[in-house]
């Protein structure tokens, strides 16, 4: 199973509407796909039309509680080849539950080890922090895919997000590599949006996806619907650039820049 976390500890980046989006995209082209929400505020859940507050077991009893599979968790979607495992409030207190436990950073990657070959791509939706959950999905993940929104400060905070990823690299999992640096909220029309993307662009160069996503009122009401964009309106520019992502990713080839060499004069 490739495993994917979308992560960057911003908030508002657009990390939630690229994991519903990407999720049900792979499904469309024929994927068994897993979507794992991370954040404790339940966004992805609620964007795939699971009430968080109605859940009777979420991922906090996977984490929390060994005796409990995420087997147990994961349930079905709206969505023809989408499961998830949901997450609530509940969450937000596992860090303080987890910071005794042994080996606690690993819990998340044991878990979706004992799935098996259910499920063909795994997304993680992160949380915006840098703690223990995220470091739980930044230890599960093979790569992690990075939203970043295309505005002035675009760059700020990424300095501790990568180095986050080295250390996690180093010492607990080689292989993690980043899948690439997706730019949202892109306003093709103002010379700002080129310059920022422009300035992206130089800095992570191959790093950066050939898909953009553009800043499209679509995507933003799809989450009131319950629904993706794909499902909530298929030839909407966010739909049609989210299906773009999901080819891009699924035929590239993970860039094969290690963590360390993006941190150069950043
Ligand atoms: P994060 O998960 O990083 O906090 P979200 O994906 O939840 O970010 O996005 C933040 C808000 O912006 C949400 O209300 C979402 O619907 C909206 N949004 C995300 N991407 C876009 C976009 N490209 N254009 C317009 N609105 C967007
Ligand atoms: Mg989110």
């Amino acid at each position: 199973m490739r495993i994917i976390a979308i992560a960057n500890q911003k908030g508002g980046c657009g990390k939630t509407t690229t994991a519903v989006n990407l999720a049900v995209a792979f499904a469309r082209k024929g994927y068994r796909v897993l979507i794992v929400d991370i954040d404790p505020q339940g966004h992805t859940t609620l964007g795939l039309g699971c009430n968080p507050e109605e859940l009777d077991i979420s991922i906090y009893e996977a984490l929390t509680n060994s005796q409990i599979p995420i087997s147990k968790v994961v349930r079905r979607t709206y969505i023809s080849g989408v499961s998830l495992v949901p997450s609530n409030i509940l969450l937000s207190g596992a860090d303080i539950e987890l910071a005794t436990l042994f080996r606690r950073e690993c819990v998340l990657k044991q878990q979706l080890a004992d799935l098996g070959n259910i499920y063909d791509v795994c997304f993680i939706d992160c949380s915006p922090s840098l703690g223990i959950l995220t470091l739980n999905a930044l230890v599960a993940c093979g790569e992690v895919l990075i939203p970043v929104q295309t505005h002035y400060y675009a760059l700020e905070g990424l300095r501790q997000l990568l180095e986050t990823i080295n250390i996690v690299k180093e010492r607990f999992n080689r292989k993690l590599q980043i899948l690439g640096v997706l730019l949202t909220f892109v306003e093709g029309r103002t010379h700002l949006s080129r310059d920022v993307q422009r300035q992206l662009r130089e800095f992570f160069g191959e790093l950066v996806f050939s898909t953009v996503i553009h800043r499209n009122i679509r995507l933003a009401e799809a989450p009131s619907a319950g629904e993706s964009v794909i499902t909530y309106d298929e030839g909407s520019r966010g739909a049609i650039e989210y299906m773009q992502l999901a080819e891009e990713v699924s035929n590239g080839k993970t860039k094969n820049r290690t963590p360390q060499e993006s941190l150069i004069d950043l």
